[in-house]
Order: structure tokens, then sequence, then C-alpha cells
């Protein structure tokens, strides 16, 4: 090997001896990996297809010291650094042109303690993973709707889906973590040992750290939980959605009902003939029992005519992967999104218009329902500060062909302002696209902010953790 050129963490060139890597490689249990090799394009390969960096190095660590090493390596010679859990965040900040990679991927590792009701999660685990050996023990925290997620980015963001309304964020079940700080050291942050920093990482992203151990509080949930989706045809869903936010708001907490506005996917349990068609999607999951969830899926089922019902019994680790064979890796994906206090019959009206003008089969609007536990936890109880939304909306824009960006993100991007002076100007950080750094302060982090760029200061005071939706460290 000769000297490598790296991208420094200021955006410059550095160059580095094969003996510096050699040094570095020495101490690793992990790998480190160079284009041309496959581990090197399995790690910078990540959910959105839009995303294609080269890293001039990647490290795969196994370990919370080969996440150490690493750190201390980056810092050290002053490079760009970036980290990735699952690989999944639509910014694709997991991935960075020219710098040193951090992958967790390899660190899978799940503990459920079935006594304690409490689960160590390594950062590299999904959330299929882990639900899967929670399951096991009859046990579940809430997590977002996508098995493939990364556990680990979602949970720094917030993380929400089917169990929030009843349990609260994913943040809100977090009990400790294990975080390598920018000077190398492995430190717990819970409420007891550095409360600030727990505050801080429970909605403040990689900002403040690389987490190598999650500590989640457990739920019983399931086996068998109430879900599946209705589908309506799209011509009567302003009528059928003015009556979902009356339902919804309504409904106990341990009811969830999302909707979706887009094309119908072949789904096999959809005639033919609806494929293609313009639709609105009612995906509901009640985590209780049995019979109460019968009882209140029950409003939502008697609406309308619709194409299709298969709302019942399932268990709920299915239904945890039920949107999976929709949200495949590998596709060219731009969102946009926006929080809502009430969903305006305004906003109703923009949503269908737009839905019905997608410019590809598999664009979508979705309309998420929070409110419940998630709602219940002041806005400066953690970094996320979001909590008077009840409605999120999420224009997902997503298409295969390089040559479509412009019209699809041009697509979303209109809804998007359009629908701006009905919304909170909130967002939720984990669904923000690369180019919205703007947003960061007041969108993502409002009220918190200040606090947010103090703790950046006394934890990551040169911002190493950079390559992210980035909280500057206060002057
Ligand atoms: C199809 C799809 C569905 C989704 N559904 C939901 C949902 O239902 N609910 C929800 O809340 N969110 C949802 N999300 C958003 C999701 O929470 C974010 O994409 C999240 O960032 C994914 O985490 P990851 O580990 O896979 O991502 P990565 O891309 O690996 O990481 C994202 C960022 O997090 C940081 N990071 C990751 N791991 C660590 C670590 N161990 N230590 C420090 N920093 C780290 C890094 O800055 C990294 O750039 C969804 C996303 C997609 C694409």
């Amino acid at each position: 090997m000769t000297e490598v050129s790296l991208k420094s963490a200021d955006g410059l060139a550095t160059h580095l001896t094969p003996e510096n890597f050699e040094a570095l490689r020495a101490g690793l249990r992990g790998t480190l990996n160079f284009s041309g090799e496959a581990a090197y394009h399995l790690s910078r390969t990540i959910w959105n297809a839009m995303i294609d960096r080269k890293p001039a190095a990647i490290v795969r660590a196994v370990g919370a010291a080969d996440v150490i090493r690493t750190v201390n390596f980056a810092r050290e010679h002053g490079l760009l650094l970036a980290v990735r859990g699952g690989g999944h965040n639509i910014a694709g900040n997991a991935v960075c042109e020219g710098g040193l990679m951090l992958d967790l991927t390899p660190m899978k590792s799940v503990r459920i303690d079935p006594a304690s009701r409490t689960a160590r999660v390594e950062p590299g685990v999904t959330l299929g993973e882990f639900d899967r050996e929670a399951q096991a023990f009859g046990l579940a925290t809430p997590l977002g709707i996508n098995s493939t997620t990364g556990v680990a980015g979602l949970t720094l963001g917030g993380g929400f889906g089917w169990l929030s309304r009843s349990f609260g964020l994913t943040v809100d079940n977090l009990l400790s973590a294990d975080v390598v700080t920018a000077d190398g050291a492995l430190v717990r942050a819970s409420e007891k040992e550095n409360p600030d920093l727990f505050w801080a990482i429970r909605g403040g992203g990689g900002n403040f750290g690389v987490v190598t151990s999650f500590e989640f509080k457990l739920h019983p949930v399931g086996p068998d939980v109430i879900a599946g989706l209705i589908v309506h045809p799209a011509t009567n869903a302003r009528e059928l959605l003015a009556e979902y936010r009356r339902i919804v708001l309504a409904a106990p907490d341990g009811l969830t009902c999302w909707v979706v506005l887009r094309k119908a996917p072949p789904l096999p349990f959809l005639p033919t003939e609806v494929h293609g068609t313009d639709v609105l999607v009612f995906a509901m999951c009640w985590a209780g029992d049995l019979e109460s969830g019968k009882k209140a899926v029950a409003p939502l089922k008697a609406l309308g005519k619709p194409y299709a019902d298969i709302v019942g019994p399932m268990p709920f680790a299915a239904w945890q992967a039920a949107f999976d064979p929709l949200l495949v890796p590998g596709a060219r994906n731009y969102w946009k999104s926006h929080d809502f206090t009430e969903l305006k019959d305004e906003v109703i009206d923009l949503v269908l218009d737009s839905t019905r003008r997608a410019p590809s089969p598999d664009c979508e609007a979705f309309i998420g329902h929070l409110g419940g536990a998630v709602n219940r936890v002041p806005a400066n109880a953690t970094a996320y500060p979001h909590r008077d939304a009840e409605f999120i909306l999420n224009v997902h824009t997503r298409w295969n062909d390089a040559a479509d960006d412009s019209r699809c993100i041009v697509w979303a991007r209109e809804l998007f302002d359009k629908a701006a002076k009905y919304a909170t100007g909130g967002v939720y950080v984990n669904f923000m696209p690369e180019d919205e750094t703007a947003r960061v302060r007041v969108g993502a982090y409002g009220p918190n902010y200040e606090r947010l760029a103090k703790l950046k200061a006394k934890y990551d005071p040169t911002n190493i953790f950079r390559h992210n939706q980035n909280i500057r460290p206060a002057e």
C-alpha cells in the first residue's frame, strides 16, 4: 500500500502512510478495509441508493475497543469521521466521501433479561433482530415500522412506531447507554451517571459520541396483536380522512393507525384491477388484550367500502416486518417531513391533490399519528422536543432511475412547501434529508438547541462527530 489521501475534518486533504494504517489495524479485533475489498463495498452501501460515497478507509468494528481506537485515530489525525449503525438514514450520513468510516454493523449482540424486563443491545442490531429476541419472551420496546432499520440511529433520534402511543418513544424506554466520547473515553450515560449526556443522546443523534451498547426497558407485548391494513379507493379519501381524524383523536392509547396515500402496490390480497390505482391505506395496530383490540379497531373497520380489510390477530413480530417488501434497499429516496398539532382539511386537500400527481408508483404521502404516552413527556425532558406533534406528514419519494431525480424531488418539495403554513415548524431529525441542515437548530431541536450546543462543547468541543445533522459546539 502507498500513501493514502483522506479528507480531514475541516474538508482539506491529509495524507497517511501505510505505517499509520498498520498501527490502527494491529489494534483492532475487527477489520480495516479499503476500496476493492468486498467488505468495503458492503459497508459503504446503505439503504438509500442516492448515497454513493467512497470513504478512504472503513473500520468494521466488533467491540467497544475497536470504536475507541477508531475515534482516537480519527481525532489524532484530524480525519473526517462517519458512523454507521443500520445504514438506514435517509440523509446517508453513515458514509462520508474520502474520510474514515466506522461501521458498527458487525456488533450484533442482543441480551434479553426476562426477569428484569430489560435488554442490552449492540449498535449493529436491526429492529427485526431486536424484536425476534425480545418476542421469544413475549416482550418488546417501541421501535419503528421497518424491520431492517438500525436500532442505533433510530434510538439516537427519538424513535417511534406501533407501540409508542402506549409506551412512549424509544428514547423514553432507554435506561442507559455506553458511549465512546470524542476524547476516546468509554462512559456510561443514565439518569444517575452523566445525566447531561444521557439527556443529550435521547434525541441529539450521533453528535455526542459513539454508542456501543444500549439498555432498554421492555414491556409485555403479543405474541399476537390486532393489526393489518384496510385499503380503500382514494375517491372517498377526503371523507374517510375526516372520519379517521375524529376516530384516532378519541382512540385509546393502545390503538395506533397511520395512513398511506399512494398507487396500490401489487399486494396479493388486492384484486389485480386495483393494482396501480390511487388508494388510501389505513395501517393499524393494537398491542394489548385482543378482545379490547377488536372493539378499538371496529370504528375504523366500519368506514366506507374498502377494497380489502385484513385487520385481525397476527404475530407482533410479523406485523413489525409487514412493510419490509415495500421498503427494500436499493431504490432512490428523498423525504420531506412536517409535524402537525392538528390535521386540517386544507392539509388533507393538499395531500390528496399531490398524491394523485405522484411522479412514480412508489411515491407516497404517509401520515403518522403520535400522541398518547409520547406527548405526556415534557418537551425539555429529553433532547427530542416534539411532544406537541399529534400527526407527522412524510412525503416519501421513491424511484429507481437517476434521470427522474429532479422531478421526484420537486414533487416532494412542492407538497412540503404548500403544507408548511399549517405545520408546527418542527421536524423529527431522523426524517431529514441531507439538504436540510438549515432546519437543525429551530426545526429539529427548537427550545432544546442551546442546551444541546453547550453539551456539545463539553463532550465534543472540536466537533469530531460532525457528519450528521450537526449541532455546533457553543462558543
Ligand atoms: C424505510 C424507513 C422507515 C423508517 N421508519 C421509522 C419509524 O417507523 N420510526 C422512526 O422513528 N424512524 C423511522 N425511520 C427513520 C430512522 O429512525 C432513521 O433512518 C435512523 O437514523 C436509522 O438508524 P440506522 O442506525 O439504521 O441509520 P444510520 O444511517 O446507520 O445512522 C444514522 C446516523 O445515526 C448516527 N449513528 C448511528 N449509529 C450510531 C451509534 N452507535 N453511535 C452514534 N451515532 C450513531 C450517525 O450519525 C449516523 O449517520 C425510518 C427510516 C427508513 C429509511
